[in-house]
């Protein structure tokens, strides 16, 4: 199948996604994830109309945005090291990882000195994974108020990646979490944090029936990375 034929079934998928939890479907952006895919792929993809795109190397996401017309939005997915910062953030529309208060403090200070303002998602590792990247559940909680106050960084929801399983029902409890965590910290903090980035290709429905409204689909629509 062609990468237009790929999007055009991913975008079945999320309207039966949102049709199924009532949602409309304008409260879902799809991110296409294309990392490790050449120009010529997110080429075809923007031919057929998709507009955001997910990378997760600060390298590549900098090598590849300004190939392409400014209206293009580009998603930093990856871990961000603090010495990338001031070289990525220039051509991030959304930064989906913030996983530290040194990381949250540094991007500030850079946005400031850039003249920007950064738009950022919590990361958070939900699942209490050893492996991931990104704050606890009640690190979130404590950390809040001193990322939420960053002048130069605007914080519009929370991120997570749970651990790889097979069955998307494995994984729906962990969407359902960092759903509720969001719905606690607006409670408690009085912001809007109305963005949920979670889902990738195998459980987006999944996670669009638990409430995200970015999901970051990859090999779906670009095929699988050798
Ligand atoms: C690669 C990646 C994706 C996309 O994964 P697929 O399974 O190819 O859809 C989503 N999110 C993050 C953070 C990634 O690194």
């Amino acid at each position: 199948m062609s990468i237009s034929e790929n999007l055009s079934q991913i975008e079945a998928g999320i309207a039966a996604a949102c049709q199924k939890s009532g949602r409309s479907r304008e409260t879902v952006q799809l991110v296409a994830v294309s990392k490790t895919k050449p120009n010529e792929a997110i080429a075809e993809a923007i031919e057929a109309g998709q507009t955001h795109f997910g990378e997760n190397k600060v390298q590549e996401l900098v090598a590849k945005n300004p190939v392409f017309p400014n209206h293009i939005n580009w998603h930093l997915i990856g871990h961000l090291q603090t010495n990338k910062i001031r070289k990525a953030l220039p051509f991030c529309s959304l930064l989906h990882t913030l996983d530290s208060v040194d990381l949250a403090d540094k991007a500030d200070r850079i946005s400031a000195e850039l003249g920007i303002r950064t738009e950022a998602l919590i990361q958070v590792n939900i699942a209490n994974d050893e492996a991931k990247f990104g704050f606890s559940a009640e690190e979130t909680e404590c950390a809040l108020d001193h990322l939420l106050s960053r002048e130069n960084l605007k914080i519009r929801g929370l991120m997570t990646i749970p651990a790889f399983d097979p069955d998307p029902e494995i994984t729906r409890v962990h969407f359902a979490n960092l759903r509720s965590l969001r719905d606690r910290l607006e409670h408690i903090s009085g912001h809007s944090l109305s963005e949920l980035s979670m889902g990738m290709s195998h459980d987006y429905h999944v996670a669009i029936e638990e409430g995200a409204t970015l999901v970051r689909v990859g090999s779906s629509i670009f095929g699988s990375r050798g």
